[in-house]
């Protein structure tokens, strides 16, 4: 006999969505509304003012067309843009992806400027992001795939500490139509049959075989995985391959955002990527795409996968099976035309003009870590180590691009940097409690401190580039200690020394 009594019911909700059950019945923005509606619910008749006729009361939420009114609460609220922002399942990502995540569920009047204002204000976003490279034009657009994982594009990135269980590259298969990615942790010892073995596990299982692969690896490498698959497969069908070369830019732009993402959640012992690949891939097939506007998971299956805030809100409508189909066949044919504008755009990009910044004594900056740095990364491996340190107040402008900053006691860096590697810092000093504001490492900076004159130039050539040196004597080293600098850049950070 089965044990029928023995059957556990558990239903979760989070304890945040119910402190917002009746939260906007005093609420000032909410409060007309609120009435309108209980009073309309009363006489059991639909409200009878115009501007009220979007809002619905249920258990106690008030609503406006299916989503939850958040009262102006500060703490609220913050909790929402937390849950939307910095839960690792959101990923960090950018003011129109959170807009966009925030806006699925919850709704209040000044939401976008709140969101604007949190995630300019986030501190993690500031010290982990790079601001976005314009690419260059695509020479030849792929072809827009006509169905989902009709065609996909793999790719590696690598340069990742290994983890405990021994991976250190991250496999990215992303199906060119919905933009679904799948971030696979693999190691680089990994040969074709291995990737192939994971492959139909993986995706296969779900997916099905694509019709093409797309590879930033050669034609070799795609055409073995092909005959990998189809071995695994014990296909006795043979395949034939035509080959077209052709660039996509479509990955590199996914293996950008996963470092971001990657980078936001890494501990500084940085081997614990692999724990957050999961969460990285959901928060990025949850938000917006750029390119479709519509999320991975929208396109893929029809609907938003659930997140942790998202539990408990009563409030998703079920549809109708034709309704729905026809609905998801009309978001493909928009996600298409999208992805037809955005290869558009992309042709059409000229070289982004130069930015002209400028700062004030007083301002809050981050500085720029160069790109792989060895001497200023702070864990194991620079790809996942913080972009920028900071912030640090500008004590003055030195020349016309430069500025000197104050740095901690125990930095040894030469405090004055070219405006190209300082970014303001929009985070609110207060908020920073608790916070890492990372110093620079004792290094010995390239540019040691002020030149008191220079003693002779010669001409370089490297390459095809030539350019004029001159020998600096420095203020704090002797005749012999002077060094052979590029003159550009000592008229840029000295432009006051005479030569
Ligand atoms: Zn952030």
């Amino acid at each position: 006999m089965p044990m029928l009594n023995n059957l556990s019911f558990v239903q979760i909700q989070s304890e945040f969505i119910s402190t917002l059950k009746g939260s906007c019945k005093e609420d000032p923005s909410f409060s007309q509304a609120w009435k309108a509606v209980e009073q309309a619910k009363q006489n059991e008749a639909s409200t009878s003012e115009r501007k009220f006729k979007h809002y619905s009361l249920q258990d106690e939420y008030l609503l406006y067309k299916g989503k939850v009114c958040v009262p102006s609460i500060m703490d609220i609220r913050n909790q929402v843009l937390f849950e939307c922002h910095d839960a690792p399942s959101a990923g960090h990502h950018g003011i129109n992806r959170t807009y966009e995540l925030v806006k699925r569920h919850f709704l209040w009047p000044s939401l976008h400027r709140d969101v604007q204002n949190y995630v300019s204000k986030c501190h993690k976003c500031q010290v982990n992001k790079f601001e976005r490279l314009k690419v260059g034009g695509l020479l030849h657009p792929l072809e827009i795939p006509k169905g989902k994982w009709e065609s996909i594009s793999m790719d590696f990135i690598s340069g990742l500490p290994r983890t405990q269980k021994g991976f250190d590259l991250v496999w990215v298969v992303v199906d060119r139509l919905t933009k679904l990615a799948q971030f696979i942790p693999v190691k680089t010892t990994y040969k074709t049959p291995e990737l192939a073995k994971i492959f139909v596990n993986q995706l296969y299982r779900l997916y099905g075989l694509p019709v093409d692969i797309v590879s930033d690896r050669d034609a070799r490498f795609t055409s073995h995985f092909w005959r990998a698959v189809f071995s695994r497969l014990e296909t006795k069908l043979s395949l034939s391959r035509a080959e077209h070369p052709r660039t996509d830019g479509q990955s590199e732009k996914v293996n950008q955002i996963l470092e971001d993402i990657l980078r936001a959640y890494v501990t500084s012992k940085q081997t614990d990527w692999e724990d957050y690949l999961p969460l990285a891939e959901f928060a990025y097939n949850s938000a917006k795409n750029s390119s479709t506007e519509f999320s991975s998971f929208m396109l893929m299956y029809g609907f938003q996968l659930r997140s942790p805030y998202a539990v408990g809100l009563q409030i998703e409508r079920v549809q109708a099976a034709q309704e729905f189909l026809q609905d998801m066949n009309f978001k493909l044919k928009l996600a298409k035309e999208n992805l037809k504008k955005a290869q558009d755009r992309a042709k059409a990009y000229a070289d982004p003009k130069r930015r002209d910044v400028t700062f004030q004594a007083g301002d809050q900056v981050y500085i720029r870590i160069p790109e792989r740095s060895e001497k200023f990364k702070t864990g194991q491996c620079a790809m996942l180590s913080p972009r920028y340190c900071g912030p640090f107040p500008i004590t003055k402008k030195v020349g016309l691009r430069a500025y000197e900053l104050q740095l901690p006691y125990e930095s040894w860096i030469h405090p004055v940097f070219h405006v190209s590697r300082l970014r303001k810092s929009l985070t609110d000093l207060d908020n920073l409690v608790g916070q890492q504001v990372i110093p620079p490492i004792p290094v010995n900076e390239t540019v040691p401190h002020e030149p008191e004159r220079t003693l002779r130039t010669r001409d370089k050539r490297k390459r095809s580039h030539l350019y004029e040196e001159c020998l600096v004597k420095w203020k704090d080293g002797t005749e012999e200690n002077s060094t052979w600098e590029k003159v550009s850049t000592i008229q840029r950070l000295f432009p006051a020394l005479k030569f």
